[in-house]
């Protein structure tokens, strides 16, 4: 039983008419508690973790002019209050990358980083029942505000652990790092992937990078080894114009019509694999054309009785890095845009589904990465149950670290939480965010203190 739960129930149990008996069937596990070394969070305790955590929801870190200067602010002064190391870094003017440090008792350790992003994406008031900058809690515990999942919540929580565990007299051994990052929400460019490639990185000596995930909505904590990497690909195809009355080959229409239509086919055999069960979201190709460009304008709409002589289409498609790339290339060289039928193709984004060493940008989830088995322990020792590893559909700042050849492991501290990233009426359970507070509690315990075998003088085999 989580801490903050034992405590929901004996604030309970205090209030109730079964006082004296109450309090003695609780005893056993409050004095087990008690041995574990685990802090008691009393009421006033619990009141001033959430109030914080409103406070950061209600900073207007809002895109596309998201106020840095007041996170920027309010981060300094939460590590202030934890005697944590601070820098602010501008590697672009006015798009600070806050970097909190706990040092390690053994420097010879590489460090971890525990990262979070400060912007949020924007939001329509009108679509809210409660304003979401406002924090509101309801009476059911759920803390209103866009970032209470995405992901104001997770930087709060790395700083509250921090805090519990500064309290209950524990000292790492490796570094710890926070970094609190501006623009993710508009690709990461001048926060996570400056800092990323950064001499100030450099020095960090980071080993592995927690980032965001995606919440659960049963009762598994859901982890991201991988994110699918798009490609937005426009597609063109060239004909001689034409009468509309006459019918002949090659027009621009008919060409891209046909890649279309083929296209489709291969969108539809993707998504028959997802719906029979036989891949997950992660591990199919997902393509979906989101424009079309054709036909000539005229002042009522369009010429009717003419065949124009080009024609668009652009297609967002994402690729997950199981994917056989090579063979993607080809279907769409020689099947969606083949020369042969007059057209053309360009990537407005193509991200590289491999790393800057050549390998495919995998966190691994074997018995080879000790962070990972670390992780999942972590979580089952904080009363936390795990699903199948996930490939993330989506981009976050990870993909910088894992581009560097780094473990990067995606991860939102929520079960039965509704998905609500980006979505009206963003909201977190406080019960919810207590728990995520007491794993990463346990998750920064393990990592701090993992000791790889032979480092200590002693290999594992010895023991
Ligand atoms: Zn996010």
């Amino acid at each position: 039983m989580p801490v903050i739960e034992l405590l929901e129930s004996m604030e309970k149990a205090c209030n109730s008419h079964y006082h004296n008996q109450s309090l003695l069937l609780l005893l056993p596990l409050f004095l087990s508690l008690l041995v574990a070394g685990l802090a008691y969070p009393t009421q006033n305790e619990q009141s001033q973790i959430i109030s914080r955590f409103q406070q950061y929801l209600q900073i207007n870190t809002t895109q596309p002019s998201p106020d840095y200067q007041s996170s920027t602010q309010f981060l300094l002064s939460q590590a202030n209050s934890l005697s944590l190391e601070s820098q602010v870094i501008e590697f672009v003017k006015g798009k600070p990358v806050i970097l909190l440090k706990w040092p390690g008792s053994d420097l010879s350790l590489p460090s971890i980083l525990l990262n979070s992003h400060m912007d949020v994406v924007p939001f329509e008031p009108s679509k809210w029942t409660h304003p979401p900058l406002g924090a509101y809690i309801d009476e059911g515990g759920n803390i209103f505000g866009r970032g209470s999942q995405d992901m104001k919540s997770v930087g709060m929580q790395y700083l509250e652990a921090i805090r519990r565990l500064k309290l209950s007299g524990f000292q790492p051994k490796r570094s710890l790092y926070l970094s609190f990052v501006p623009d993710e929400e508009i690709g990461g460019y001048d926060g996570a992937k400056k800092l990323a490639y950064s001499d100030v990185f450099k020095d960090m000596n980071v080993e592995i990078v927690l980032d965001e995930g995606l919440p659960s909505t049963d009762e598994n904590y859901r982890l991201f080894y991988a994110e699918t990497a798009p490609w937005w690909l426009v597609i063109k195809s060239n004909g001689a114009p034409g009468h509309g009355a006459k019918l002949y080959d090659n027009s621009a229409m008919e060409n891209l019509l046909k890649s279309i239509e083929s296209i489709s086919r291969f969108r539809a055999s993707q998504f028959d694999l997802l719906k029979a069960g036989l891949k997950s979201k992660g591990d199919v190709i997902s393509v979906n054309i989101v424009f079309l460009k054709a036909g000539t304008p005229s002042p009522t709409g369009f010429v009717m009785n003419l065949q124009p002589s080009e024609a668009e289409a652009g297609f967002d498609i994402r690729v997950p890095p199981t994917a056989d790339i090579e063979s993607l290339e080809k279907r769409i060289e020689e099947e969606w845009a083949p020369a042969s039928r007059n057209m053309t193709f360009e990537f407005k984004q193509k991200a590289t589904p491999h790393d800057d060493l050549g390998r495919p940008l995998i966190t691994a989830t074997d018995g080879s990465n000790p962070w990972w088995t670390l992780i999942e322990e972590a979580i089952k020792k904080a009363n936390g149950k795990i699903g199948k590893p996930e490939i993330l559909t989506g981009a976050t700042d990870a993909r910088y670290y894992r581009q560097l050849g780094l473990t990067a492991i995606g991860f939102l501290p929520m079960t039965n939480t509704p998905f609500l990233l980006h979505d009206h009426n963003e909201f977190l359970n406080k019960a919810e965010y207590f728990k995520g507070i007491n794993v990463y509690e346990s998750i920064i315990k393990a990592y701090t203190s993992y000791i790889p075998p032979g480092r200590d003088g002693v290999s594992r085999d010895e023991l």
